[in-house]
């Protein structure tokens, strides 16, 4: 059976929708299983809308059974397995992959910790609650929500706290980074929690940033006795009635039959490794420079699908995309941008999100450049206490001076001409303006216009064009003169099922499907139209603290 549906694929599925209706109408056994009901062909407009053909139940080598049936190896699915199965809860976890996904520098976000406690509590951290949620939700167009946002709030302390007596129990260390903006137009609280040292991904080396989390949690959940079966691919969900029961999944050697008695978690991760569904729910993303989602076309939103398929709905786009400034240079801070036509566009002393905006907003191009000049060591210092996040601040340690990240920004600058970009040369200097338009390749009368333009509101103290702060006027006037590539990446797009505030998937007309739950990027609601980033590390958050209160859940089901 092809996994990848195509129309004509459709047509033989509608077949065997018939020939299934057919059987329906002979008596069935209670506990027979029947598939999710596949869209009646006229109504299925889009290809994601169309279910696989069954597999004939010859064709099926077994029946596995458990409690909790978790699909998707991420950072969302082992949280819920690691949560579930310490509370004694029985897990299988299916991951199509051989090997568990985990990314960037795993840093994971949470509105208070023990580590914050510790440095005086969120109040004395700056923390404002109230005035935090309404960043967040004006961030979302207001169209997240709110309890949700407000259970992810409250909650996620406590998922922090457990994810930091599970890093210290295997040798790690957590600690704050202070890399959260303090600009008054886009202010970011500390709350991005980095873990570093684990000892069961010792052997990774760096890679063990970005797959830590997942390889710890799932040190936990296996000794607590949870399964983890790799190269298993689930391929669509199995109902009993409304109800949730299973999924048919694909291992090497055939097909399985999984049965799952208490809930089967979608946890998926994320639609951009589908070009249509990205086009038709999140079409921004395909104007970003780089897409760096790994393993590529592990992402291709088969929860989505299978949620769909088994009666579930998708919240409303656009859907919110995660776009970092980190396609081409690591840096770039408040300093002027032109477009390669060498001309300024925005203010660029803006969060990540509405850099990335900007510089996918101009007419062409997909990236920009950053022009500073001999004198940005100092003025980048000066800038920190007003503004900063990520590629303006660095992920440094809460408490570590600002010249710390001045000093590692100059290896990247002054350095190899490398940043953490993905494509060749990401910074030029040059000893006049004139030699350094030559080496990015701009129009050199446009630029010197733009640079000469932007000195003279410097001296003025006021950016008539843009309105960036004053206090982030910084002219270019001595030499050398420095560029950095600034590239847009989609990092993941942040939208999926509508879920209710327990995590179960909702119908179009917002019921629950028994037994059937969606984390991470894969479940909807607590964004919508952006990504909030004023607390960082959201994303890791959400997958934390949600895989954190399935766990509970389960377990007070098990108990009820
Ligand atoms: C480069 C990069 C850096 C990032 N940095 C940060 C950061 O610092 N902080 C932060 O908060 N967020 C960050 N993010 C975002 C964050 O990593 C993701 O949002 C998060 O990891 C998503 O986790 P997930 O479990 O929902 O999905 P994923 O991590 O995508 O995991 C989904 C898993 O499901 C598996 N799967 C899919 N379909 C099936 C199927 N049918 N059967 C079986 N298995 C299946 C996939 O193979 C995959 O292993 C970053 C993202 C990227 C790309």
């Amino acid at each position: 059976m092809k996994t990848d549906i195509s129309r004509r694929s459709f047509l033989k599925g509608t077949a065997a929708a018939a020939a299934g209706a057919a059987l329906a109408s002979t008596p069935v056994m209670a506990d027979e299983l029947l598939i999710a009901p596949a869209p009646e062909a006229a109504e299925a407009k889009h290809p994601w809308e169309i279910p696989p053909e069954p597999v004939a139940e010859a064709d099926i080598k077994g029946t596995i059974e458990t409690e909790v049936l978790i699909i998707g190896g991420g950072y969302s699915g082992c949280a819920a397995a690691a949560s579930s199965a310490e509370r004694g809860v029985q897990v299988i976890l299916v991951e199509q992959n051989d090997a568990l996904t985990g990314h960037g520098v795993g840093g994971t976000g949470s509105v208070g910790s023990k580590i914050i406690d510790e440095l005086g509590g969120n109040e004395a951290m700056g923390l404002d609650k109230p005035y935090s949620v309404v960043q967040w939700l004006r961030a979302c167009a207001n169209r997240a929500r709110e309890s949700l946002v407000a259970k992810f709030f409250n909650e996620s302390h406590r998922a922090m706290d457990w994810l930091i007596d599970l890093a210290l129990a295997d040798g790690g260390n957590v600690y704050l980074s202070a890399c959260n903006s303090r600009s008054r137009h886009y202010p970011e609280q500390p709350a991005y929690h980095m873990v570093t040292g684990l000892q069961s991904s010792a052997d990774l080396g760096w890679a063990a940033m970005s797959v830590g989390v997942p390889i710890l949690l799932k040190k936990d959940a296996e000794e607590h006795g949870a399964q983890f079966d790799f190269k298993t691919k689930a391929l669509y969900l199995e109902k009993d009635g409304d109800r949730v029961v299973g999924a048919i999944c694909e291992k090497e050697d055939g097909y399985y039959r999984y049965k799952a008695s208490l809930g089967v978690v979608l946890a998926t991760g994320d639609i951009s490794g589908d070009d249509e569904m990205t086009e038709y729910f999140a079409p921004i993303a395909n104007k970003v420079y780089s897409k760096l989602y790994t393993p590529v076309g592990s992402n291709t939103g088969s929860g989505h699908k299978m949620g769909l398929w088994a009666g579930g709905s998708f919240q409303d786009g656009p859907w919110p995309c995660m776009l970092h400034p980190q396609a081409c240079a690591g840096f770039h801070g408040p300093f002027l941008f032109v477009s390669p036509e060498g001309k300024r566009f925005m203010d660029e002393a803006t969060w990540v999100q509405g850099k990335c905006l900007g510089v996918m907003l101009q007419a062409k191009a997909k990236y920009a450049w950053s022009i500073f000049d001999g004198h940005w060591k100092e003025d980048l210092l000066d800038s920190l206490p007003h503004g900063g996040g990520m590629f303006w601040d660095n992920f440094r340690m809460w408490g570590t001076s600002e010249q710390d990240a001045v000093d590692a920004f100059a290896r990247q600058v002054e350095g190899a001409g490398n940043g953490t970009g993905t494509d060749g040369r990401n910074y030029f200097q040059a000893d006049t303006l004139e030699e350094l338009a030559k080496l990015i390749e701009v129009p050199e009368e446009e630029f010197l216009a733009s640079v000469a333009r932007y000195n003279e509101m410097c001296e003025a103290g006021e950016d008539v064009d843009f309105y960036k702060e004053p206090t982030f006027l910084y002219p270019i006037k001595e030499p050398p003169y420095h560029a950095a590539k600034v590239g847009p990446a989609l990092l993941v797009i942040v939208g999926g099922l509508n879920i209710s505030d327990n995590f179960e998937v909702l119908t179009p007309e917002d019921k629950p499907i028994p037994g059937l739950y969606a984390t991470g990027n894969c479940s909807g609601n607590l964004y919508a139209s952006d990504y909030p980033i004023n607390i960082p590390g959201n994303s890791h958050g959400r997958c934390l603290t949600w895989g954190f209160l399935l766990g509970e859940q389960f377990e007070a089901m098990k108990k009820a």
